[in-house]
């Protein structure tokens, strides 16, 4: 695996490789990787000539400091893992040059009510950073298909909406990977490393919660299981931001359901001072 630390090199070697009608995959990261990110590069080398992934830790999309503080750097496993994993690039910059003028937002992207729901709403700001890095990535990395989690799936949507307002969907192809768990059930994480034991015994409610959603779905009224679903989550300690079932291509959230639209089931909440999201396709 190369590591490139400087956008220039990056450029040059990946343009070397284009030449030859290589196609990329990207694999974009916050590092602390786990399972879940190497199942996205496993796909990605399947589906390309060259897999590049990147290990950033954006400080544009976190609206509150301190967990930008606490995001766990584990760069030495990382390394061990995608080499393992049999990752041709991995881009490590840092924070100047991602960002050489300041680590700030610069252009707004109009995300409409993507942004105003959800994790949009709970999290002010965050889209616009994440906007902000995958843009600046993407036009680094040019890749033929980019490779995003299910688990973040309000992040998929913005992301494909990012590359529609910028023309680069003529360029690249999105596709989303499956949400890969614990035995237990709980997402992988990397916030997960932050849990206490405790914490992380209780942790598997957030997908036990979603899975109640699942496993109780009927045509009709939806806010007892919303409910439900809220009652254990505070049960187990949780202290949630929201639980909704929403359209799975709107993000609206639905309250009747018709028995017919197809809709997914999205947690965040906190447990000590780790927040967890999650979220479930339900139909
Ligand atoms: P992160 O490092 O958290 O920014 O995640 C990098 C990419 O890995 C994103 O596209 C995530 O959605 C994806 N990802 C994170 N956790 C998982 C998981 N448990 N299963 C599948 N993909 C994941």
């Amino acid at each position: 695996m190369i590591v490139f630390k400087k956008e220039k090199d990056l450029r040059s070697w990946l343009a070397d490789q284009k030449k030859n009608g290589k196609q990329a995959g990207f694999v974009p990261t916050m590092g602390a990787l786990h399972a879940g990110h190497l199942s996205l590069l496993r796909q990605c080398r399947q589906e390309n000539a060259i897999s590049v992934c990147s290990i950033f830790v954006n400080p544009t999309q976190f609206n509150d400091p301190s967990d930008y503080a606490k995001y766990p750097v584990t760069i030495e496993a990382d390394i061990r893992m995608l080499e393992a994993g049999g990752c041709d690039v991995l881009f490590l910059p840092a924070v100047e040059e991602i960002y050489p003028g300041g680590a700030q937002l610069g252009r707004h992207y109009p995300l409409g009510q993507l942004e105003t729901v959800l994790e949009g709403r709970y999290r002010p700001g965050h889209f616009q950073g994440v906007c902000t890095v995958v843009h600046r990535l993407l036009e680094i990395v040019q890749p033929d298909q980019l490779y995003l989690g299910q688990k973040d799936y309000q992040q998929c949507m913005v992301i494909a909406t990012l590359l529609e307002l910028t023309g680069m969907d003529s360029q690249t192809r999105v596709r989303i990977a499956p949400i890969i768990r614990e035995p237990d059930g709980l997402a992988m994480s990397s916030r997960n490393t932050r849990l206490s034991a405790e914490e992380r015994a209780a942790a598997p409610a957030i997908y036990r919660a979603l899975s109640g959603i699942r496993d109780g779905l009927q045509p009709g009224d939806l806010t007892r299981l919303k409910q439900e679903a809220t009652s254990l989550l505070v049960q187990q300690g949780f202290r949630p931001d929201y639980i909704e079932i929403t359209g799975a291509g709107s993000l609206e959230p639905v309250n009747e359901w018709d028995g017919q639209q197809a809709l997914v089931a999205l947690a965040a909440a906190f447990i000590g001072d780790v927040r967890l999201i999650d979220n479930i396709l339900l139909n």
